[in-house]
């Protein structure tokens, strides 16, 4: 399968390889050179821009940091929508409000284009081991023409809805994960101050009720206060803002979400912005004058 690729940092560069890997012909493209040389390292062939990685392509996959680059790629000029045949499925991976994910969905009707949201859950490591969570938005049968694509990035791939669902389902993995890490960061301080070792402690945790998938692979790092690369504050504050701003939508009230949020924003208030989100432990030592 010919396949168009757009945004090749921390998730896309190994997503891309994959595909590589798997046998697809990608061209890829990402408008940091370093990034584009990370395809062509595994195989794949950089393309000049956006559109020229679209031409000709049966599935484009996008993998990019929010919204505004999400439309400037899609709905500019010469991008996704005036370059792709039609008949293309556009899979748009990144995380985005779900307002967004629709209204990319109705532009792209018009030229009979078809579009999945299809945002990812399993961080870097999930993305360079294949083993992602996807979920994914919009129609049956686009869905079904996906899955064989998505299975070469994923283990979990779930049609979850209509257009926009994905990023509903996504966000609420962004606010579960936002608040485990902010009570895990506040066990490691409860622990340390208290004179018990930190890390025999989470040993401990991880084993009982309290075990979770981010006890059972960053409580070492993060009680060695090793942070980084791997998902940036900076996009986990996207995150909380597009779980608010769904929840206004819904009209509900999540007031946990609200203090997690405000945890990543004092996170970025702080500088740590471009740190993993496991640095809300810096965060809630802070707090505590530690
Ligand atoms: P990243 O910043 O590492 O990668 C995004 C890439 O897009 C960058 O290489 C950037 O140069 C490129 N880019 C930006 N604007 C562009 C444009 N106009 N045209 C072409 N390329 C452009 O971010 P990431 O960590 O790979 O995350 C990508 C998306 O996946 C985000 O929406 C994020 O929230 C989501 N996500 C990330 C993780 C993670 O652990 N990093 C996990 C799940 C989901």
């Amino acid at each position: 399968m010919k396949l168009g690729f757009i945004g090749l940092g921390v998730m896309g560069a190994p997503m891309a390889a994959h595909l590589v890997a798997a046998g697809h012909d990608v061209s890829g493209f990402d408008v940091n050179a370093a990034a584009r040389g990370k395809l062509e390292a595994a195989g794949g062939r950089a393309a000049g821009d956006a559109g020229d990685a679209v031409a000709g392509a049966d599935v484009v996959i996008t993998m990019l940091p929010d919204h505004p680059q999400v439309e400037a790629v899609v709905l500019g000029a010469g991008g996704v929508l005036d370059v792709a045949g039609r008949g293309t499925l556009l899979i748009d991976m990144s995380t985005i409000r779900p307002e967004t994910s629709i209204a990319v969905a109705e532009a792209a009707r018009d030229k009979d284009i078809r579009v999945l949201d299809a945002p990812v859950s399993g961080g870097q490591a999930g993305a360079e081991q294949a083993t992602l969570s996807i979920m994914v938005g919009g129609s049956e049968a686009d869905f079904a023409a996906a899955k064989p694509v998505l299975e070469v990035l994923g283990k979990t791939i779930v049609h979850v809805g209509p257009h926009g669902s994905g990023q509903v389902v996504k966000a609420a993995n962004q606010l579960v994960v936002g608040g485990i890490y902010g009570l895990v960061a506040e066990a490691i301080v409860l622990l340390e101050a208290s004179g018990v070792d930190a890390a025999t402690g989470l040993d401990v945790l991880a084993g009982g009720l309290a075990g979770s998938r981010i006890l059972e692979l960053k409580r070492k790092s993060m009680v060695d206060r090793q942070f980084g690369p791997g998902f940036r504050i900076d996009l986990h504050h996207k995150d909380m803002g597009i779980a608010l701003a769904a929840a206004r939508q819904a009209d509900v009230a999540l007031p946990l979400t609200g203090l997690v949020a405000q945890l990543v924003a004092a996170g970025r208030a702080m500088g740590y912005g471009s740190l993993d989100h496991s640095a809300l432990l810096k965060v809630a030592e802070q707090l505590s004058g530690r």
